[in-house]
């Protein structure tokens, strides 16, 4: 099956420019640079229509950097975004806006992207009408089908987002990017900020959305039980490059790359209904200085000197599963 979206070496840097004292410290003769972050380093990812791709790292691997990039928030520092075979990595273009409303992004914290001085009815009704999606109805009615798709009552329009429980303002989150008939959800942390039990609830519905509309899905987490419950596939990400990627049962019944074996590393609990997993030994090394080689030597058991000099490229290693360790190689 041909992709639904599509990413070709897709990178981002972020340049910190220097400041006035720099520059005039530079001009006297000092050695300034300016910092650089290789956020995404050149991440190829394939997405299947109606597939749930969960993508999974530490704080500051770059995740939420490569979902803003696909729903047009970033540009692309290089690389390429097809979507439905069409070149969208340039936001302004006129594949780029068409695409705009097909990919819609669910943040983590829905209190802070939802307008405080909108009542609902406006924060979900307004772009559809703007895009023309109303298709003969009135905007208010428009809005309580949409308040129904995501379990909340119709009569809820008039509110203001203070008006409701975290896991409720969650869902008018949901219910404001489907208003627009998104394809495609990019969920950064969509359920991080909730409690256990919200959470579940709220994966649940997007589940059934995803049954009801045909939704194809990014979910972006640190969190891997959300993911294995949620993904058919899984991606890691380690300080801007994707190490390994398989189907879901694959990924937590056999991981390959050993930053994903350290990641599911689990503590033995008594309660065994429920995985919890352990922290990766040692520190994420700063992305403004990241290690050479192997991005993930320092912190590696089994690194040798090949990995603190060469990068280990993402490598067919089964059908559907890709690594990228030099462990894999055959001598
Ligand atoms: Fe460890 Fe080397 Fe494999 Fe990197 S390439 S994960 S350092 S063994």
């Amino acid at each position: 099956m041909s992709s639904l979206l599509e990413t070709r070496e897709l990178s981002k840097r972020f340049v910190k420019h220097l400041d006035f004292a720099a520059k005039l410290a530079r001009k006297l003769g000092a050695n300034v640079q300016e910092e650089v972050v290789q956020a995404v380093d050149q991440v190829n990812l394939d997405i299947r229509q109606g597939e749930v791709v969960g993508l999974v790292g530490e704080s500051g691997c770059g995740k939420s950097t490569f979902g803003r990039m696909v729903t047009g928030i970033l540009p692309p520092s290089a690389g390429t975004i097809h979507y439905n075979g069409k070149d969208i990595s340039n936001a302004a273009s006129p594949e780029g806006h068409a695409a705009a409303l097909k990919i819609q992004m669910i943040f983590q914290d829905p209190f802070a992207s939802l307008n405080p001085r909108m009542r609902v009815r406006d924060i979900i009704g307004e772009a559809p009408r703007i895009h023309g999606l109303l298709e003969g109805q009135s905007q208010d009615e428009y809005v309580a089908n949409m308040l129904e798709k995501v379990g909340l009552d119709a009569s809820y329009s008039g509110r203001y987002p203070h008006q409701f429980s975290g896991g409720q303002r969650q869902r008018l989150g949901v219910a404001r990017a489907l208003a627009v008939q998104p394809e495609f959800l990019v969920c950064d942390e969509a359920v991080a900020a909730l409690d256990v039990s919200i959470q579940a609830q709220v994966l649940n519905l997007f589940m059934d959305l995803r049954e009801q509309l045909n939704l194809t899905y990014l979910f972006i987490s640190h969190d891997l039980s959300v993911v294995e419950h949620i993904s058919n596939r899984v991606l890691i990400m380690y300080l801007g490059r994707v190490v390994e990627s398989a189907p879901t049962e694959d990924m937590f019944h056999s991981p390959n790359h050993p930053y994903t074996q350290a990641l599911l590393n689990e503590v033995p609990r008594l309660d065994l209904r429920k995985r919890q997993y352990t922290p990766v030994a040692g520190e994420i090394p700063s992305p403004l200085n990241p290690p050479t080689g192997c991005h993930f030597h320092p912190r590696c058991p089994h690194a040798t000197s090949k990995c603190h000099t060469e990068i280990p490229q993402l490598k067919g290693i089964a059908p559907d599963r890709q690594s990228a360790c030099f462990l894999n190689e055959t001598p």
